[in-house]
């Protein structure tokens, strides 16, 4: 499958890691949004959350967990924003689910 995640998720594609376990990856976002953009990935392939299953809920858990997990570890203290872009219209350019976690600046709302 031509999935870059999927690369990025066995290695085969470099990216700057900080997490990595049995299920999921995180790293920094190539194009960064904020001063902390990172994505965190399952590495079991699934195009969009629309595209989860039942069973996929603990792993679901598992990248939120790890999302502020990993906000708390990069110092984000005052707050951050997960984003799970979802289909043409939800934004999302990558079809591998992926949580964003963005940082370190004021966000607003509603998104764009
Ligand atoms: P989406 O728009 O699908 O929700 O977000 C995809 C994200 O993946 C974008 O923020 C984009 O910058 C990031 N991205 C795309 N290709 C790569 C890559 O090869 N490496 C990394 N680190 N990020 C990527
Ligand atoms: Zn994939």
């Amino acid at each position: 499958m031509d999935c870059i995640f999927c690369k990025i998720a066995a290695g085969s594609i470099p990216a700057k890691k900080v997490r990595e376990n049995d299920q999921l990856v995180a790293f920094f976002d190539i194009d960064p949004k904020a001063p902390t953009h990172i994505l965190v990935i399952p590495k079991k392939h699934i195009a969009s959350l629309g595209h989860a299953e039942p069973g996929d809920a603990p792993l679901l858990g598992r990248l939120l967990e790890a999302a502020a997990d990993i906000a708390r570890e990069q110092g984000l203290s005052q707050g951050y924003r997960v984003v799970m872009n979802t289909g043409p219209e939800g934004g999302q350019v990558v079809d591998h689910l992926h949580v964003h976690l963005l940082g370190g600046r004021q966000m607003h709302w509603p998104p764009g």
